[in-house]
């Protein structure tokens, strides 16, 4: 059977993606709805281009209630300047935005989790039409694509930039080569649990250079998180050669990354037991195999014991379940070996 071709997109950017300056507008989404007949979602969307070079399609927010990446995308949109690129950078601070308002993991229109949304549809719901305009129309511009993520509301990881093993060996050392000049404290050969549908996949399938992060969590950003997002970004639009700057003050930082490798499942510890998690090694503590990672109390009567999660491998706890509150099938815990 023959593929059927695809409606366009029903997204309108309000920006001309191939004029050189500075550009502030929106990506309007059509959006019929109770209070707004002829609504539209707008996100907002940045352009800063001078000439011909590489892009970098940067976003946040694709998850709505992470916000590392939308603290520093903002900043990058309000402060960056054409004088200093080479090339083109689009800046989505908030790629989920009706999520990102509500302050969600997920849109509050449909429920859509973006980022198991790709390659979407144009004919389908809010969040799959915004993925489908990624997918068709932002990624084929993009030579460099960084998507940056925290944890959320229900997660809290050690600040990390990553990516993925891929096939092509080739595209799979450029992702490491950027994931090691954004320089964050750790640096991370990420496995995915539920790799479908995902942005990342999308990306990479059509041979981007691709970096993502784990920046925090807990459903806010800290001072020092942010630095290191918004200095990430920097030193990866200059290590694409698309940013001017000399050695700034917001650069690279003295410290060298630890790298961190997800060999297996192994790395995930999911509760299967419902109650009151207590913590039982912080977030970048050395971990060995067999240690205690987090005990999970019931809470339905005193009297009993709780529940033991332990390591499955040695290496640092790179991940943990942020409420204090757990459900059955929760993920608990990711733990990092580290590279020799
Ligand atoms: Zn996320």
């Amino acid at each position: 059977m023959a593929p059927v071709a695809l409606a366009p997109s029903p997204m309108t950017p309000t920006v001309d993606f191939d004029r050189d300056g500075v550009q502030h507008g929106f990506l309007r989404l059509p959006y019929s709805r109770d209070d707004s007949a002829w609504g539209s979602v707008m996100i907002p969307v940045t352009v800063v281009r001078n000439g011909s070079g590489p892009t970098a399609l940067l976003t946040g927010a694709n998850h709505g209630d992470e916000y590392e990446g939308a603290v520093a995308l903002f900043d990058l949109a309000r402060t960056l300047t054409a004088d200093r690129v080479a090339g083109r950078v689009i800046i989505v601070p908030a790629m989920n935005y009706p999520a990102f308002q509500a302050g969600t993991r997920t849109s509050p229109i449909d429920k859509g989790n973006l980022n198991r949304s790709f390659p979407g549809r144009p004919d389908g719901t809010v969040t799959q039409k915004i993925a489908d305009y990624f997918t068709r129309e932002l990624l084929p511009l993009a030579d460099l694509v960084m998507d940056i993520h925290s944890g959320g509301r229900t997660l809290d990881f050690v600040p990390f930039a990553a990516a993925h093993i891929l096939p092509d060996k080739d595209q799979e050392a450029r992702c490491f080569a950027a994931v090691a000049a954004f320089a964050a404290p750790f640096s991370m050969r990420m496995l995915e649990i539920d790799a479908v549908g995902m942005y990342d996949t999308a990306a990479e399938e059509q041979g981007k250079v691709f970096v993502t992060t784990e920046l925090g969590g807990g459903g806010t950003a800290r001072a020092e998180t942010i630095a290191i997002a918004k200095r990430g970004v920097r030193n990866v639009l200059r290590h694409a050669g698309i940013l001017k700057d000399g050695a700034s003050g917001d650069g690279r930082p003295a410290e060298a990354s630890r790298w961190l490798d997800m060999p297996s499942a192994d790395c995930f510890r999911f509760a299967e037991d419902s109650g009151l998690i207590e913590p039982c090694v912080d977030l970048g503590q050395p971990v060995r195999k067999g240690d205690l990672l987090a005990r999970i109390h019931p809470i339905g009567r005193t009297g009993l014991a709780p529940a033991e999660y332990r390591a499955a491998l040695d290496g640092i706890l790179a991940a943990r379940h942020f409420p204090g509150l757990v459900k059955a099938g929760d993920c608990i815990a990711v733990v990092g070996t580290v590279e020799s």
